[in-house]
């Protein structure tokens, strides 16, 4: 009997949680970019799996320092969950809070490095 095979993975509500930030912020890029074009509400959900292959080059046009760095911690935060490491430190490989999670899943430190790496303490 496998019935944990339809489970959804742990990290579900933090996987929405990073999907919503990044089409929030490739809608904006895609307002920019399109400028006056009429955007079809249809391509909307081809925008995240696109992002991999075009935050690297196109998104560099219209998105600010910030924006793209927090595409790319997004990007970063699926791989983890693909890879099943996600809620751990990169740094320290400690356990991530969970509140922290919550509130930026995205977050590739614990709470400890995160200060760390505003001092520019870390590398
Ligand atoms: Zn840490």
């Amino acid at each position: 009997m496998a019935r944990t095979k339809t489970k959804p993975h742990p990290y579900q509500l933090f996987e929405d949680a990073l999907r919503a930030k990044q089409r929030e912020l490739l809608d904006s890029y895609e307002r920019d970019k399109a400028a006056g074009n009429a955007s079809p509400d249809d391509g909307i959900q081809d925008l995240a799996d696109k992002a991999a292959s075009a935050y690297s080059k196109e998104l560099n046009f219209s998105l600010s320092d910030g924006e793209r760095n927090l595409l790319m911690l997004i990007e970063e935060a699926f791989n983890r969950i693909r890879e099943g490491n996600f809620g751990v430190c990169t740094n320290c490989s400690n356990q991530i809070g969970e509140k922290r999670l919550s509130a930026v899943p995205w977050t590739p430190y614990c709470i400890d490095c995160q200060e760390l790496q505003e001092k520019g303490l870390l590398a």
